[in-house]
């Protein structure tokens, strides 16, 4: 029997600017969601990437004197540094500017073309050029972009459109009925209304290449250039190889999970599956739509001044750091606040009381009283079994947890763990077993607070790889880390009696 897959995607990025913590809020969910799904014994694949052509990396690259090619380079160094500095591990960062996407993108439009799903006509709508996307009236807030509070633009031009409302029913009939399945369900239910209550139009898909330069030349016409979001939509397939790739392809597709905020849900609700459907290409199973951030109760904005650059942030305070605290602040589907005082107080408690004091209580201990050799257990007294009992029940819950994208609450559990093994500290009482000369029950305690220890780096490593690492060498365990399954974190007495523990400096020092 094959392997399950995970396939998950985060939007590409677009590069008229440089990463910040919004993008690698999404990023980061990403990579944990693939470590876990492949912690879980699951096939995963992680694409991210970014989206290069247009009219506003056009003028971005005429702001900045630089040819787009060359300034699409540089930003996209940039991207990767970030993702570097934050642990995050995709399996392919895809480039609208690939030769192989571009090519794809082309044989896509003349099928579509030959199809009989584009033609040409006019378009006039209204346009915000900030969102490069189309707005009906009703998405207008006083005749303006709510989002970039400006009119947008009454757009008449010759173009090709994409027979977008031809699907509508179906479009609506896949959404009602959760064959895409959009999540929170509140998104799902705007989605619906939406469909119920507006009549699709068909959709321009491309631009005079007069007007836009940048951008990918339709087979069919040269004297057009395909609109960026059909452009950007294809890297979900080309990020997996499509169509050259067939294995790699029928491997992963379709996505299981992808990743956006809601500013993007309408056009990926309602042109990204149309193109698939009129490709006769499944449809993704789920969208999950994540909230927004402020940042110390604000918007974040350049003008403001309250962009948080992820690099900056991961040099001050870990990777690790940031990944656990823009997890557990609030729950993956609604809006929050980001305050580096709340990161600086997670980081003191949650971190370094309760992650690294377990483990700084725990290695001086068995340094004081085995020479760091990891004992022979003797029997188990209640407390164990009940110890064990309630970190297994946790692991059971992670996997329909992390199904449901509960990061949040993933991590709330695993933390009951560590609270869990830092009260058996208290309970048991190693250092008055030592006293009076109780050696097995002492054997046995700090047998099993390193067995728990061992689970509890399992269980984190999808969310901080790198303290994992850390822990796990600490324990002295031969096997590798990343060869752990979620099976391995069920199963009790794994360690070796002999496996020497070593004492390393503090994962989390407190920030004073
Ligand atoms: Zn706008």
């Amino acid at each position: 029997m094959s392997r399950e897959k995970f396939y998950v995607t985060t939007p590409i990025y677009y590069v008229n600017d440089v990463p910040h913590i919004g993008h690698s809020y999404t990023t980061i969910a990403a990579d944990v969601l693939t470590r876990y799904h492949r912690l879980a014994g699951r096939d995963a694949f992680f694409l991210t990437g970014t989206d290069e052509h247009g009219i506003k990396v056009q003028q971005a690259a005429e702001g900045a004197s630089k040819p787009p090619q060359v300034f699409c380079d540089g930003i996209v160094g940039q991207f990767k540094k970030a993702w570097q500095a934050l642990n995050i591990k995709y399996d392919n960062f895809i480039r609208t500017t690939d030769v192989h996407h571009e090519e794809a993108v082309k044989k896509v439009l003349q099928d579509l073309h030959d199809g009989g799903f584009i033609h040409k006509g006019k378009y006039e709508a209204l346009y915000c050029i900030g969102c490069e996307q189309f707005k009906t009236k009703s998405d207008l807030v006083d005749g303006k972009c709510p989002d970039h509070k400006m009119e947008p633009e009454v757009r008449s031009e010759e173009c090709y459109l994409f027979k977008l409302s031809t699907f509508q029913e179906r479009l609506l009939k896949s959404i009602k009925k959760d064959e895409l399945k959009i999540r929170p369900l509140e998104r799902k239910n705007e989605m619906v209304s939406f469909l119920e209550r507006e009549e699709l139009q068909d959709v321009s898909i491309s631009r005079s290449k007069e007007k836009v330069s940048w951008g990918i030349p339709l087979p069919f016409d040269p004297s057009h250039t395909t609109y960026v979001w059909v452009d950007a939509f294809l890297n979900y397939l080309t990020g997996l190889g499509w169509p050259a790739d067939r294995r790699n392809f029928e491997g992963f597709w379709p996505p299981d999970v992808q990743l956006m905020a809601k500013d993007i849900l309408r056009v990926h609700a309602t042109i990204w599956p149309s193109l698939l459907m009129a490709l006769g290409v499944e449809l993704p199973r789920e969208y999950f739509i994540h909230g927004y951030f402020t940042v110390n109760g604000e918007k974040m904005s350049k003008s403001l001044g309250n962009v948080i650059d992820p690099i900056q942030l991961s040099r001050q305070y870990g990777a690790d750091a940031i990944r656990y605290f823009i997890l557990s602040e609030f729950p993956f589907g609604q809006d929050g606040d980001f305050s580096i005082k709340r990161l600086e107080e997670c980081y003191n408690s949650d971190l370094a009381n309760d992650l690294g004091n377990l483990l700084h209580r725990t290695i001086p201990m068995m340094e004081k009283y085995y020479g760091g050799k990891t004992p022979e257990p003797g029997e188990l007294t209640t407390l164990e079994t009940e110890l064990r009992e309630k970190a297994s029940g946790v692991v059971r819950r992670l996997d329909r947890l992390m199904g449901q994208l509960k990061l949040r609450e993933s991590l709330a559990e695993i933390w009951t763990v560590v609270n869990m093994a830092n009260k058996y500290i208290d309970t048991a009482a190693p250092w008055a077993l030592a006293r009076e000369g109780k050696t097995e029950r002492l054997a046995t305690v700090m047998y099993t607070l390193l067995d728990c220890i061992r689970i509890i780096t399992i269980l984190t490593f999808p969310f901080m790889p790198e303290t994992a690492e850390k822990i796990w060498s600490q324990l002295g365990i031969r096997e590798s880390l990343s060869d752990q399954t979620i099976s391995d974190a069920t199963a009790w007495g794994r360690i070796q009696p002999g496996t020497v523990v070593t004492k390393e400096k503090p994962l989390f020092p407190r920030i004073e």
